[in-house]
């Protein structure tokens, strides 16, 4: 099993519990633990948030800032 993981605890950013396992939101910049990401996957304006991303990409952004975070999240 090769997991990647620090060593270290960092921080999440928006719910600021520590956690040595972290992505990139797809909603906003923030860095958060796989909890976040869970909820925020199961978000109905994920797929949105998603195909935003691609579509920026697709256009030669790659500073994509997401479509910011809804606010049940
Ligand atoms: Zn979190």
């Amino acid at each position: 099993m090769r997991e990647k993981k620090s060593e270290y605890t960092q921080f999440c950013q928006r719910c600021k519990r520590g956690t040595n396992i972290t992505s990139m939101s797809m909603f906003n910049t923030q860095i958060c633990c796989s909890k976040c990401i869970e909820r925020e996957r199961a978000h109905p304006d994920f797929p949105k948030a998603r195909e935003a991303e691609q579509k920026s990409i697709e256009n030669g952004d790659y500073n994509y800032s997401g479509i910011g975070l809804p606010a049940d999240l």
